[in-house]
């Protein structure tokens, strides 16, 4: 019997050392050394997304010398460790937690943020998978379960399906989505068969991952198709990398492509700092100009929210660009998208209001330096 495509993908996948060196013209030495450090491998449907040395694909997936650089970055730049219960599960809000279920990934990014876990089998384990619903069973709290990894849908529709029946079987918890790079770098993955399957467990969401336009293929159009036609929302979380989507011109044709493809941009996270990555990181103030640049400019379904996943575990902060020029309680100055000027009265009775009960004074004290300090947060870019 012949193998579905996307095995014949994986089996074709670009692996060993000498295979990438000589693909990509690199030093067999250099390549031998980034390997012991992160796995590296690439479909060969991925690879053919590359046009030249050097391009936003390139660099994205292809290993680079300068990884070797142990000076910057952390091994566990979120510190998912420290809320890690059990070996499976990242517990960091109240009412959701990351399930990493999988430890392999079609294609590894050079970025990636649980570099030191991927492509570990003894990191992410299956006998850890009944330790997770165990968990999740016994904490009333987790409404909501992101299947994550590594990539889920690396496993067998079969092994998936057993695990998305288990959580669907827990009475708390009220939605499930899964996070996964398949569509963008293995979209073969994503058949008929498999998009049947998840339509027998929502409410689920899905959060795909893309960072170039050049991503957005037919074949990976057609993946996302048959998720959507499953009645799936899907999501996009996009990494801001230097020489890959770091124009704002750039990042607005993908937002625009997604939106194509019936994807809704969720996230774009300022690149963690992560061990190994430091090449492909850019500048806060970048990620501030990008996000100025699609606001107003473009669609609002394609402005998704900009964060910062706080190293040490602090999860996910939103940054806005600066549209307050200045605030008090008789006026608010704003700056439109397009850096024109206009006044906003506040109302007449304010001081009313301030000395309104008690509970309600304290409601607008607590709110006030949640507004205030978006005035200093960047400056205008
Ligand atoms: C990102 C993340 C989530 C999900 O966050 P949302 O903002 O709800 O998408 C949950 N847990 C952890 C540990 C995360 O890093
Ligand atoms: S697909 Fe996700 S988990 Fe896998 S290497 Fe890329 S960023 Fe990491």
């Amino acid at each position: 019997m012949s193998l579905p495509e996307w095995r014949n993908q994986l089996k074709g996948s670009l692996r060993t050392a000498a295979e990438i060196a000589r693909t990509f013209d690199l030093d067999l030495d250099e390549v031998k050394r980034i390997a012991r450090q992160f796995k590296i491998q690439i479909t060969p449907y991925y690879a053919s997304l590359i046009k030249r040395k050097g391009d936003p694909i390139w660099r994205q997936i292809v290993p680079d010398p300068a990884e070797l650089d142990t000076e910057s970055g952390a091994m566990d730049p979120l510190a998912e460790d420290e809320d890690s219960p059990v070996p499976s599960i990242v517990h960091r809000y109240p009412d959701r937690c990351l399930f990493l279920v999988s430890h392999m990934c079609a294609s590894y990014c050079r970025f990636c943020t649980r570099k030191r876990k991927v492509g570990d089998s003894s990191k992410i384990h299956p006998r850890h998978i009944e330790e997770g619903i165990d968990y999740i069973g016994a904490h009333p709290e987790i409404r909501d379960v992101i299947v994550s990894g590594g990539d889920p849908l690396m496993l067998s529709d079969w092994r998936l399906e057993s695990i998305l029946s288990k959580l669907r079987a827990i009475p708390h918890v009220e939605i499930l989505r899964i996070g996964t790079r398949i569509p963008c770098v293995l979209p073969q993955r994503v058949t008929p068969e498999l998009a049947a399957m998840f339509k027998k467990y929502h409410p689920l969401f899905i959060n795909v991952h893309f960072n170039h336009p050049d991503e957005i293929t037919e074949e990976s159009g057609r993946a996302l198709g048959l998720l959507a036609d499953a009645g799936i929302p899907l999501g996009n979380q996009t990494v801001l990398l230097k020489g890959v989507n770091d124009d704002p011109e750039t990042m607005k044709r993908l937002m625009q492509k997604l939106l194509t493809v019936r994807v809704r941009p969720y996230y774009i996270y300022q690149a963690d700092y992560v061990q190994g990555s430091e090449h492909l990181r850019t500048s806060v103030g970048k990620g501030l100009e990008v996000l100025q640049g699609l606001r107003g400019w473009t669609s609002g379904l394609a402005v998704p929210y900009f964060v910062i996943d706080a190293p040490g575990g602090g999860g996910k902060i939103p940054l806005i660009p600066n549209y307050v020029e200045s605030y008090d309680d008789k006026r608010v100055v704003l700056r439109n998208y397009a850096g024109e000027t206009f006044v906003y009265p506040q109302p007449k009775d304010r001081e009313k209001e301030r000395d309104g009960e008690k509970g309600r004074r304290d409601r607008i004290r607590r709110r006030r330096p949640s507004i205030e300090p978006c005035l200093d947060v960047a400056p205008p870019v």
